[in-house]
């Protein structure tokens, strides 16, 4: 047999190539990319994950493997980063298609004995073709709270262990719908391999509790109760990607002055989010570095200057007493876009803790905690398995004229 494949081999000019590749390659779609990659050029072998990155076998011709690994380096999904590849010529088996495999888990494998050292990915800022989806009423996702795909959505924070699969996340208590799982196995789709992905029918969902954990709501009902609390004043703990935030109308004196009470923060300002870019230029100095940050996948809070006149939607004097500068952000999940587009102002969005206690990210822990703070919960129940709070940036200018992002709390991103 070896000694047909080497003929084989020596005929066709065939060769087989192991790559072995380390780096952020899990959660961002790099299995797809590859599939199609090799797909596009013919190679035949697999792909898949392991606890260290992911593996590849590549078969083809000198000309198609050059090709192949020039084009992973150069073409690699946008959020990808590959730190090292091993490559390791082996003799050819005569592979008959590309296929992805399972990840690897088997004890026996040298791989699992060594440390898991695959980087994840942090959470990601929704993205704009789940953003559109999301607003679609013919879109079968239309409204969902927890939208997502390859591209963005929970990563970090719903890991349980490596490698990166559905089953090693908090999704893995949510078995996918024929649709969800059609999408989830379609290589041409975009949520190829989307580990948290979901849908009304098979997802998660959201409901809205009182102080004693009671469901008032759920669904999108569960959205329209916390909008109507918020309109009214009230304040809400709102469960995001990485914990919770506490929520409350930033243009609303009242209710931005009882969060303080109750928070028992008397001056430190609040973070505050606003439904779009164009509001929040309107009330604020915002160059295009911190309109770019503002808007990336990071989505942090960024510090900027808040303008002095009068402007509608102007935030409460509470929110920032005596400081020219503002902590703002945009909605980063698909909730938090469901909210702001129907309140149309902007929110204060802090971190839903007791002063200088951790973030809160369990939905019983949260009702314990900040039941003397929030008058409602909204949450869902999609596990979070790590709290990540809000990344802080601000930009100084340098003495060249350049403007650089500074991180003051390092976090989500
Ligand atoms: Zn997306
Ligand atoms: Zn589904």
């Amino acid at each position: 047999m070896t000694g047909l494949i080497a003929r084989f081999s020596s005929v066709t000019n065939i060769q087989r190539h192991q790559l072995r590749v380390s780096g952020l390659v899990q959660g961002v779609g790099f299995r797809p990319f590859v599939y199609s990659l090799a797909t596009s050029l013919g190679v035949l072998g697999w792909i898949k994950n392991t606890c260290q990155g992911v593996v590849i076998e590549v078969e083809g011709s000198t000309d198609q493997l050059h090709q192949f690994q020039q084009r992973l380096q150069r073409d690699k999904p946008l959020h990808a980063m590959i730190q090292q590849m091993e490559v390791t010529q082996l003799e050819p088996i005569g592979y008959t298609a590309f296929a992805i495999h399972h990840s690897d888990l088997s004890t026996a494998n040298s791989d699992s004995q060594a440390q898991p050292a695959a980087l994840i990915l942090p959470d990601l800022a929704t993205c704009p073709a789940c953003l559109a989806e999301l607003f679609d009423p013919g879109d079968r996702r239309y409204h969902y709270p927890l939208i997502n795909c390859t591209h963005c959505g929970p990563r970090y924070s719903i890991v349980r262990s490596l490698p990166y699969d559905r089953s090693n996340t908090t999704m893995r208590s949510f078995p996918m719908c024929p649709q969800c799982q059609q999408e989830y196995d379609d290589p041409s789709d975009r949520r190829f391999h989307a580990q948290p992905t979901a849908c009304s029918h098979c997802g998660p969902h959201l409901e809205f509790w009182n102080q004693q954990g009671q469901v008032l709501a759920s669904h999108d009902e569960a959205l329209q109760e916390a909008v109507a609390a918020i309109r009214q004043g009230k304040i809400l703990a709102v469960k995001g990607l990485g914990g919770f935030h506490l929520i409350a109308d930033a243009t609303n004196n009242a209710a931005v002055t009882a969060l303080r009470q109750r928070k028992h923060r008397p001056h430190k300002p609040f973070a505050v989010m606003y439904p779009s870019l164009e509001l929040l230029r309107d009330q604020c100095h915002v160059s295009n570095e911190e309109a770019e940050l503002l808007e990336s996948a990071i989505a942090p809070i960024v510090l900027i200057a808040i303008k002095n006149s009068q402007q509608p939607f102007a935030i409460a004097p509470a929110t920032n007493p005596g400081n020219p500068l503002l902590g703002v952000m945009l909605p980063y999940t698909p909730l938090h876009h469901l909210l702001l587009r129907e309140l149309g102002h902007p929110i204060i969005a802090t971190s839903g803790n007791l002063s200088g206690a951790p973030l809160c990210f369990d939905n019983q822990d949260a009702l314990d905690k900040l039941g003397n703070i929030a008058d409602g919960f909204l949450v869902h129940n999609r596990p979070i398995e790590q709290p990540v709070d809000d990344s802080i940036v601000r930009f100084v200018t340098l003495a060249t004229g350049e403007n650089q992002p500074m991180i003051l709390r390092r976090a989500r991103g």
